[in-house]
This record gives C-alpha cells, sequence and structure tokens, in this order.
C-alpha cells in the first residue's frame, strides 16, 4: 500500500464535521472559517515511542491517547474543538496496526466534533503529532480563553477527577510497585485512556480567572499558574491525594505514596484551575452542568512560594517534582 492509498484508507473521511471546514484532506493546505467573533485556540503535541508511550500499548488506545492530550489544551483554555491535523511517521504498513490507531483516533474525535482536515506521512521511527484548533468566543472585545496567567491572591484552587492513577500504573510498568488487578485495571485505563475535560474547559470561561492541564505532575503545572499569574499557593495535599488514600488502602500504600503519586504523578491530564471565593456556586454549576467532579485543594495567596499541608494543618516539605524531558539527575 502507498502513502496515498494510506491516507484515504485510514484518515480520510468522507465529509468533515461541521461547517468552519471549508476543504479538509485533499489539497496543499485545509482551509478553515473560524466563526465571526471568536478567536482561533491551536496547540500541537508530540507522541514518541519508548517516551511517551510504551511499545506495548494498543494501537486503538494509541489513537485515542493522541488525540486526549490535544484535546485537553483546548479544554484548559476553555477552547471548544473544531479539528485537527496529523502528522504521522510509521517504521512500516501495518495494516493492523492502522485500523486500530485510526478507529481509537476517531471514535474521540467524532465524540468531540472534530475534523481530522491533514497531515502528513512519512516513514521512520513511530511518532504521532497532533495540532489541534479550537474555538474560543470574543465578548465585546475581550477574548475569553483561559489563560495561566489570572490567578488572583485569594482565589480557590481546585483539580478535576483525580490524579495519581496515571503514574502509579507507570509504576507497575516499571516493576516498581505491585497492585491488586482490579486497582490495575482502573490505573491503567487512565493512563492510556485519559479523558480530555472538555466540557468543563468551557462552562469555566467567564468564571475561572486561570486554568492549566495536568500533564507533567499537579505541583509542577500548577507551579506554571503561579509563575505567570505572580503569585503563591497554600495546598491541601491531602485532598489532592484523598481518592488514592481512600481507594488504595486496601493495596497497602501508605500516605506519602499516595501524596507522591498525585501530586508529582503526571498523564492525568485532569485540569487544574482557580476561581474566587464569590465564584463558587458558578464553579459547582460548570461541574454539574459538565458532569465532571471537581475538588477544592488550596488557595492562591499573594506570596509567591509554594506551601503544602497535610489534613492537621502541619507544613509538608514539597519533595515532588514534575516530569521534564529535559532535567538532568
Ligand atoms: P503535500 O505533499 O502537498 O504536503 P501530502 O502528499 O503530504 O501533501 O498529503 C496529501 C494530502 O493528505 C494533504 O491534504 C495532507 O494534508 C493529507 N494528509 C497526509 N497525511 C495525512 C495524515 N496522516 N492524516 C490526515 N491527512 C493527511
Ligand atoms: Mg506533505
Amino acid at each position: 500500500m502507498g502513502e496515498f492509498d494510506l491516507i484515504a484508507r485510514y484518515f480520510q473521511r468522507p465529509r468533515p464535521q461541521g461547517d468552519y471546514v471549508a476543504l479538509g484532506i485533499g489539497d496543499d493546505c485545509a482551509l478553515l472559517a473560524p466563526r465571526a467573533g471568536t478567536q482561533l485556540a491551536i496547540s500541537s503535541d508530540m507522541l514518541v515511542e519508548g517516551r511517551h508511550f510504551l511499545s506495548t500499548v494498543s494501537p486503538e488506545a494509541l489513537g485515542h491517547k493522541a488525540l486526549a492530550v490535544n484535546l485537553s489544551d483546548l479544554a484548559a483554555c476553555g477552547a471548544k474543538p473544531l479539528a485537527f491535523t496529523l502528522a504521522l511517521s510509521l517504521p512500516r504498513v501495518d495494516e493492523a496496526w492502522l485500523e486500530g490507531f485510526s478507529r481509537g483516533l476517531f471514535a474521540l474525535a467524532h465524540a468531540h466534533g472534530c475534523a481530522l482536515v491533514g497531515g502528513d506521512t512519512t516513514q521512520g521511527p513511530l511518532n504521532i503529532c497532533i495540532t489541534v484548533f479550537g474555538e474560543v468566543p470574543v465578548v465585546a472585545g475581550k477574548s475569553q480563553a483561559l489563560l495561566r496567567s489570572g490567578a488572583q491572591a485569594g482565589d480557590d484552587i481546585y483539580v478535576s477527577g483525580t490524579v495519581g492513577h496515571a503514574r502509579l500504573a507507570l509504576e507497575v510498568f516499571r516493576g516498581n510497585v505491585q497492585i491488586s488487578e482490579e486497582l490495575f485495571a482502573q490505573a491503567r485505563l487512565r493512563m492510556e485512556r485519559p479523558t480530555p475535560r472538555v466540557a468543563l474547559g468551557t462552562a469555566l470561561r467567564g468564571v475561572a480567572t486561570a486554568a492549566i492541564d495536568v500533564s507533567d505532575g499537579l505541583l509542577g503545572d500548577l507551579g506554571h499558574i503561579l509563575k505567570a499569574s505572580g503569585c503563591g499557593a497554600e495546598i491541601a495535599i491531602d485532598s489532592v491525594a484523598a481518592p488514592a488514600i481512600f481507594h488504595w488502602a486496601n493495596d497497602g500504600f501508605d500516605i506519602e505514596f499516595c501524596r507522591e503519586m498525585s501530586a508529582a504523578g503526571g498523564d492525568d491530564y485532569e485540569l487544574v484551575f482557580t476561581a474566587p471565593p464569590s465564584a463558587r456556586d458558578a464553579v459547582a454549576q460548570a461541574a454539574s452542568h459538565s458532569a465532571t467532579p471537581v475538588t477544592h485543594i488550596g488557595q492562591i495567596t499573594a506570596e509567591r512560594a509554594l506551601v503544602l499541608r497535610d489534613a492537621d494543618g502541619s507544613l509538608v516539605a514539597n519533595t515532588f517534582s514534575s516530569f521534564d524531558h529535559f532535567k538532568t539527575a
């Protein structure tokens, strides 16, 4: 099978979704027609074998995850997904792999009404790069995009869903811990098939003051908000780890381990966001409207420090470090 047959067979769909797609796959460029009164939100994420995924992962899960991590960036900006491109480097034409990969990819794309409008296909080491295009309204001349820079002293800090499972699954794959089959199934699902919090992100427009998605680790990613906003935070570390502490107890994990997985583990693709106390009802509404649980985990402070406290209010040392591709040991 040649390059063009491969694209036609696995990636070209009869009619791209959405009237903003003026032209999809097949020409030198795709053409998007953003609606009046909106901005385009654009983000790229690359997945490299051995770095971002294990060679044993199913192609279907990989198709899902490759798009999910990109949709998660749109969610963190409060953008609604419109379209995406796919640049794919493949060692060989493996039809079973392509079939599974495109199935996982399109299942998530359809669920979000996000059309594949173009890309590039080459031979080489397995490498997947997706660029997503999303829509953010502009209201009274002001972009409704959620940025990292808007947090204010006194704001509440929240995290969606649960964090820690993806990192736990990685530790199991690395052979560092052993857990029950039931917990492993849950953890693996979070690692391989993350849920991008798109509905929550768009519901938080005009409510949240700042947001980011958790890809490298909760405290590290929160640190990006603090730096961009010029403030600090006080975090109730065990409110972050609470689901893990509660659910993993049967597997014999102590509180320190649960904190480490939840506060430092990445790959969960939950949203961390801030909102003033006056917006508590609006946050609760956004959570219920999007059917996404959110947990209050702390407060933004004027002093530029990240302070962690346990359930008794005692200080906890911040020994939790996030993932960094270029960090030397
Ligand atoms: P060009 O050489 O002009 O860049 P290509 O021959 O690479 O175009 O691709 C032909 C068409 O197929 C283009 O519209 C391109 O966007 C699309 N395309 C190529 N690879 C992919 C892919 N993996 N997924 C979706 N569309 C693709
Ligand atoms: Mg090309």
